[in-house]
């Protein structure tokens, strides 16, 4: 999502004459979009901001501005610890960068940290998204109401908010127009995307539905969801919906109930396997990846083999896992920590099986011709880069003509984070 953030800041300041540069070296601005999900995040921005008062130090500083939710958790603390700073942004009030930075002075710093979701969207709205990627992130959903005991979320993102419907296809359709050819929707808790008129209520199987409807769109994608707004909506979308990609990425965090109900989660481990085998019995094609917190306070070692057990059963593929990392103003903040090494070892042990599963996935594929979206030359290679349906990077030999194409491509040989392949020519297929 801060990712998608920072490209319609950039079409935000464009209109006060300002735009993107690499030179970073002779910046008259300097944007820092920060997250605050794991620890460290406020000891990476003073960093950061070390590093840029080095390349400055013989010249006028440029405007420093700190946004996202390490901006928004730490406001008045951050302005008061580093001058340098001009402008703190949290992530709901981006539509006030272009009046801030032109109220911008050397007296004169500025916060705004105020959750003003709604006239966020209704600004970016009449600021066309236009994108030069050919895979692009649309935002349908922010901020959480399910507050997990270990999360920032709902104190840094607010509260749960969804965009209007025809907002969205607007903005996929001038993302379309400029070329995407895969939409990602996004959304802290994309699938409880609920936006309600008079006569009905949107859900994101909506979305999902009327975006398929694009002849030039050919792949659907959307992330993170939760396990307890899987509606059968939305599954009865992979029966029908030929452009949504058959990968699900479905948090869980353990594969124990007393953990879940501790960390507050709001879904069992029965309920998860439930949505698991439902989506199977669709598509067994269909593949999974989620995200697990190791070690969360009072994890036993059996609660600790549960999740172990989860993840035999379940083979994730391209799975994301982390320690408990306490988050200040959180209720987990100041539970008591699981001992370092016993952490360290649990969690070597969780990623060498999920580790193992993307290898032997990505093996599967040898020797088979597969369908790859090609994205963009990789720098300094004469090869592509794409991805295939569950997300995997696969770096074909190919002719920069299939640039946003979808090709078949002829895998030959694999690792844990890449596939490596050809492109068979007379397959290719027309984006
Ligand atoms: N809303 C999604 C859900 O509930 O499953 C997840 C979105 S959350 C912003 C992204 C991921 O960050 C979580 O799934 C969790 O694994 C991880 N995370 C959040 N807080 C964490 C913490 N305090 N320590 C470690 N990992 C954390
Ligand atoms: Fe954070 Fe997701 Fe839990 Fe919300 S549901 S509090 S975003 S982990």
């Amino acid at each position: 999502m801060n990712e998608y953030d920072s490209n319609r800041i950039i079409q935000s300041v464009k209109k006060i004459g300002f735009k993107k540069t690499n030179d970073q070296k002779n910046a008259d601005c300097y944007i820092l979009n920060t997250c605050h999900i794991r620890d460290k995040a406020k000891e990476k921005v003073y960093h950061e901001i070390g590093r840029v008062k080095k390349i400055y130090k013989n010249k006028d500083k440029p405007i420093f501005i700190v946004a996202g939710c390490v901006a928004q958790a730490e406001n008045q603390e951050m302005l008061k610890r580093e001058p340098y700073i001009d402008l703190i942004v949290g992530p709901q009030s981006y539509h006030k960068i272009n009046d801030s930075i032109q109220k911008i002075n050397k007296e004169k710093k500025i916060e705004e940290t105020e959750f003003d979701v709604e006239s966020k969207f209704r600004f970016f709205d009449n600021i066309e998204n236009k994108s030069n990627k050919i895979s692009a992130f649309l935002t349908i959903q922010e901020g959480c109401d399910k507050f997990c005991n270990f999360c920032v979320v709902p104190f840094t993102r607010g509260p749960e908010y969804s965009r209007p419907f025809d907002a969205i296809l607007n903005e996929a359709e001038s993302l379309i127009k400029s070329g995407v050819k895969e939409i990602i929707l996004l959304g802290q808790n994309v699938n409880a995307y609920s936006y309600k008129t008079e006569l009905k209520e949107y859900r994101i199987s909506n979305i999902l539905n009327e975006l398929q409807k694009y002849s030039e769109l050919r792949r659907i994608r959307y992330t993170t969801s939760h396990p307890k707004d899987m509606t059968d909506d939305l599954i009865d979308c992979y029966k029908t919906n030929k452009k949504l990609m058959p990968f699900v990425h479905l948090p869980i965090q353990s594969g124990s109930n007393k953990i879940l109900k501790a960390m507050n989660r709001k879904h069992t481990v029965e309920e998860y396997i439930n949505v698991y085998e439902k989506l199977k019995k669709i598509n067994k094609d269909i593949e999974f990846s989620s995200d697990f917190i190791i070690s969360y306070p009072g994890e036993t070692q059996k609660d600790y083999e549960e999740t172990l057990n989860l993840i035999k059963k379940i083979s994730f593929i391209n799975s994301y896992s982390f320690i408990f990392s306490p988050r200040p103003g959180t209720k987990a903040a100041n539970l008591e920590m699981i001992n370092e090494e016993i952490s360290k070892e649990r969690l070597k042990e969780i990623q060498k099986y999920l580790f193992d599963h993307q290898r032997k996935k990505n093996q599967s594929f040898e020797g088979k011709t597969i369908d790859v979206l090609i994205e963009n030359k990789i720098n300094g290679q004469k090869n592509l880069f794409g991805r295939n349906k569950y997300m995997s990077s696969v770096i074909v030999n190919a002719d920069e003509k299939n640039l946003g194409k979808l090709v078949s491509v002829k895998i030959e040989r694999s690792n844990q984070n890449s596939l490596f392949g050809s492109i068979n020519s007379k397959s290719v297929r027309a984006a």
